[in-house]
């Protein structure tokens, strides 16, 4: 199918296509990667009047390291998350994560601005931004706001963006000293969505887990973290009955979709699985003893 006729801006900056959105009354999208709205107009599910293409605005693509932060751009593309040094260094998770995002084609092309404003429930970033506290920025013709990720994903393809905002740059707080990480995703094809992905972080302190964090995707409308489990976590040694004890936390507070790809109870047993696994492999990057 083709998309409904539509007008096409191509914006010179920040300030321009916040003007264009305000503009159009809500009748606008932003144009980043294109890599999910251009299917969404094919299939006519999308018909906006008018498409604000962000791709030629100056210093929007950017992976900059500040002292106790990293800033991304929006228009930032996957491609760059999966081989930045920068991100190697801090955020290994996110490089390895990004691996598993479609195909490099569309890693070439898509943007963490695109993937975080449009919010597949089985999208890597969104989970990410949530694993690691990230903060969003975005500005609108009234002036700039900062969302937290916790606060910023609402529902499936739902996010607290109004239609005259734009997102324009991703912080990422830096990671404390003897943080292990894991991400690890069962998805039926190379480059699918998930069915379900684990992605986590285990900071130890004297020997112990000072502080865990375990996100999850593809289990419920938006992607989650695992409370009940990290809590379970603080301040242990991890061993195989804690692991257990984790895996059974993370199935009884998970409310995964049956969909044509697995049913519910795959997914949540999937979900425990990949806990599990991700948990073992977190506490061994962080020189952890053998559990
Ligand atoms: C075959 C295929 C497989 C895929 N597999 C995966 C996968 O496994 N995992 C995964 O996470 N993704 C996957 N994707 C999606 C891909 O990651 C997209 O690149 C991403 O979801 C959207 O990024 P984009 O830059 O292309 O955004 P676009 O498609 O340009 O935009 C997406 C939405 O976000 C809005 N938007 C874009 N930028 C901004 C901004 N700065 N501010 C406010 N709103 C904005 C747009 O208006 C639109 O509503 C897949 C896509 C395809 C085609």
């Amino acid at each position: 199918m083709k998309p409904v006729a539509f007008d096409y801006v191509l914006a010179e900056s920040i300030d321009t296509t916040v003007a264009a959105l305000a503009a159009a009354g809500g009748e606008a999208k932003i144009l980043a990667g294109g890599q999910s709205l251009v299917p969404m107009l094919n299939f006519r599910l999308l018909r906006p009047a008018i498409l604000v293409d962000i791709n030629r605005i100056p210093d929007l693509a950017f992976i900059d390291e500040r002292a106790d932060h990293i800033a991304i751009g929006a228009l930032t593309r996957h491609y760059r998350l999966e081989t930045s040094p920068i991100i190697a260094e801090h955020f290994p998770v996110v490089a390895e994560a990004m691996r598993h995002v479609a195909h490099l084609a569309i890693r070439n092309r898509g943007t963490i601005g695109g993937s975080l404003s449009h919010a597949d429930p089985a999208a890597e970033l969104p989970m990410l931004a949530l694993l690691l506290d990230a903060t969003l920025h975005v500005v609108s013709p009234t002036g700039p706001r900062a969302i937290a990720a916790w606060d910023f994903f609402l529902g499936p393809l739902t996010v607290d963006l109004a239609a005259d905002e734009m997102l324009t740059r991703v912080t990422i707080p830096k990671l404390p000293p003897v943080t292990g990480w894991s991400f690890v995703e069962v998805a039926r094809r190379t480059g699918d969505f998930a069915l379900a992905a684990v992605a986590v972080t285990l900071t130890l302190r004297d020997g112990l887990i000072g502080e865990a964090r375990i996100a999850m995707t593809g289990i419920d409308e938006t992607p989650k973290r695992a409370d009940e489990a990290e809590a379970l976590l603080a301040g242990r040694k991890l061993t195989a009955d804690l692991i257990d004890a984790a895996i059974a936390a993370v199935r009884a507070n998970v409310n995964p979709p049956t969909d044509l790809h697995a049913s519910s109870d795959y997914r949540r047993h999937l979900i425990g699985v990949l806990t599990g696994r991700a948990l073992a492999d977190a506490w061994r990057r962080a020189g952890g003893e053998k559990p």
